[in-house]
This record gives C-alpha cells, sequence and structure tokens, in this order.
C-alpha cells in the first residue's frame, strides 16, 4: 500500500523561514537617493545632469529656502552659490568638514535612508548655528502640557507584532528618563499617540517614495501623528542581519512625538539617517539632554 508522501513540519518550517527571510532583511538595489551617487565630487561653477534633483532634497530637509525655477530652466543643474551654501550648512549640521563640495563621507550620509522631518524647519532650527552639533527641538518649543504625565499610544489595527512588541520596548527607553510614562492599554482612536504603516501617498501631504530613501515621519506635539513607510525592509536586526530596524525607528520617531528634532550627533536617536543592518535603541547622551531640558 503506497503512503502518502508528508512535508515534515520541519522541512515547512525552515521553507517559511526562508521565505520570510527574502521578505524581509533584503537591501534594495536602488533607492530614490541613487540619484546621488553619481554626483560625488561635484563642487561650485560645475554644471551636473541631476543636480536639480539634489537641490529639491536639500529643499526638502530645510536647507534651502525657495527654489523659484524648475527642472527645464537653465540653471537647474548647475552648482551655484546657493547649493554651495546649503551643502556646506548640511556638512556642518552633521560635523562633516564643511567644503561645500560633493565628497564621498557627504554623498555617503546623504545617501542613507532616513526620517522625513526636515532637519531645519522654516529657516529657523537652531542646530545650524551650533559650533558643535547636538539635540535640537521643533521650533517654537511644542511639547507635551505639564499636567499629561501619561500618554497612550496604538498602532493601527492589523500592524505586524514585530512593530507592536519593539514599541513597547522604544517608550520603555524615553520613560526611563523623563518624567512621563506610556500606556499601550488604548485603542487606536482614542490613543494620544497613533502609529500607522502606510504606502506612497496617504492623505497627509507627504507621500513615501518605496524602499529607501524616506522611511517614517511624525508630527509635532500634540498632534500625536507618526506613519511608517510599508514599503521599507523592515527588520528586528539581530535577529536578520539587514534591513531597517524596527525598535531603533521608534525610538527616533518617539522623539518626534514629544518636541525633539534632529540632532547632528552621529551616535544620537535623533540622528535623521540609519544605514541597513544598523541598530540605535538606546538614548544617548545627548537625547537624554534634549529630552530632559523640554521635560525638566
Ligand atoms: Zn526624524
Ligand atoms: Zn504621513
Amino acid at each position: 500500500m503506497a503512503m502518502v508522501p508528508k512535508v515534515s513540519p520541519l522541512v515547512l518550517y525552515a521553507f517559511l523561514f526562508l521565505s520570510l527571510k527574502v521578505a524581509i532583511g533584503e537591501i534594495p538595489s536602488s533607492s530614490p537617493f541613487s540619484f546621488i551617487k553619481p554626483l560625488q565630487g561635484s563642487k561650485k561653477g560645475d554644471e551636473v545632469k541631476g543636480l536639480y534633483n539634489l537641490k529639491k532634497y536639500l529643499k526638502r530637509f530645510g536647507y534651502i529656502d525657495d527654489l523659484p525655477y524648475n527642472s527645464t530652466s537653465p540653471e537647474a543643474n548647475y552648482f551655484s552659490d546657493q547649493l554651495e551654501s546649503a551643502v556646506r550648512t548640511y556638512q556642518t549640521n552633521f560635523n562633516l568638514s564643511p567644503t561645500g563640495v560633493l565628497d564621498f563621507d557627504t554623498v555617503s550620509l546623504m545617501m542613507k535612508p532616513r526620517c522625513g522631518v526636515p532637519d531645519i524647519i522654516n529657516g529657523t532650527n537652531w542646530i545650524r548655528r551650533r559650533l558643535v552639533p547636538h539635540y535640537s527641538f521643533i521650533p517654537g518649543n511644542p511639547k507635551w502640557p505639564d499636567d499629561k504625565d501619561v500618554l497612550s499610544y496604538a498602532w493601527a489595527y492589523g500592524t505586524p507584532y514585530e512593530f507592536v512588541r519593539t514599541t513597547k520596548m522604544a517608550f520603555q527607553q524615553w520613560s526611563g528618563w523623563t518624567r512621563l510614562s506610556f500606556n499601550d492599554g488604548t485603542d487606536y482612536r482614542s490613543a494620544d499617540l497613533k502609529f500607522h504603516l502606510f504606502a506612497g501617498e496617504h492623505g497627509d501631504g507627504q507621500a513615501f517614495d518605496g524602499p529607501g530613501g524616506i522611511i517614517a515621519h511624525s508630527f509635532e506635539p500634540t498632534e500625536g501623528i507618526c506613519h511608517f513607510d510599508s514599503e521599507e525592509e523592515w527588520a528586528e536586526v539581530g535577529v536578520y542581519p539587514y534591513g531597517v530596524d524596527i525598535q531603533s525607528v521608534v525610538t527616533h520617531e518617539i522623539g518626534h512625538l514629544l518636541g525633539l528634532g534632529h540632532s547632528g550627533v552621529p551616535t544620537a536617536v535623533m540622528f535623521p539617517a540609519i544605514g541597513y543592518g544598523e541598530t540605535k535603541r538606546l538614548l544617548d547622551n545627548d537625547d537624554i539632554q534634549g529630552i530632559r531640558a523640554l521635560y525638566p
């Protein structure tokens, strides 16, 4: 009598594991920031295809106030005084050598996946005026009111469990260093801090851009809204070697939800960029000083 061939549970498990590994933790071969790579070495006076996109990038993150022409203008791809000054401000913000030239270090940092919150908001964010980069506040210092010691948070219904679990750990970091405490026992609609995964255009005028590029963004207090780009290669780094570490990015975005801006300190959680396979789950001294200054 012939036996019905059975798939061993172990084989099935291995298959599931492998297919999951393909789905998460891979580095995308191109990103919305790939256009920056061929610009390496460009400097003032050069005319290089793609410089217009770099101007848009620098405007997007607050380094150029006004770009009064479009991509077909004769000056679109010209490395102007304005562009040199913007590159220099970017380099100063991140403690790179402020040459105004698109050198390797500058291009490498610009290409990393990053948060969508601008580094300089309304031209008034003061990290640009510091000699030594450190933490910043959102302009106007918006924060949660003094009588609000407990903030509730929730992910939208149906969010994968990896996000929910790592978010709990991320909040423990911030509650450990402030008078604030955080409560996950609420439903999404009534939560003070709402987390949601979205792809592309999602109704707030800040469309996500697919794998790489912008990975998440948050709104200042007391909006309490945080969005993650669902098309990123999200991973729990440690379980998987590559991908963008969920807990590190949640920790960063909580900083914005509480009122912190970006820091130029590379080890700070509030540094805007993160590499694939990199983790930054513990608050740096710079983050702690920032949050304590905001919530004494
Ligand atoms: Zn950010
Ligand atoms: Zn959004």
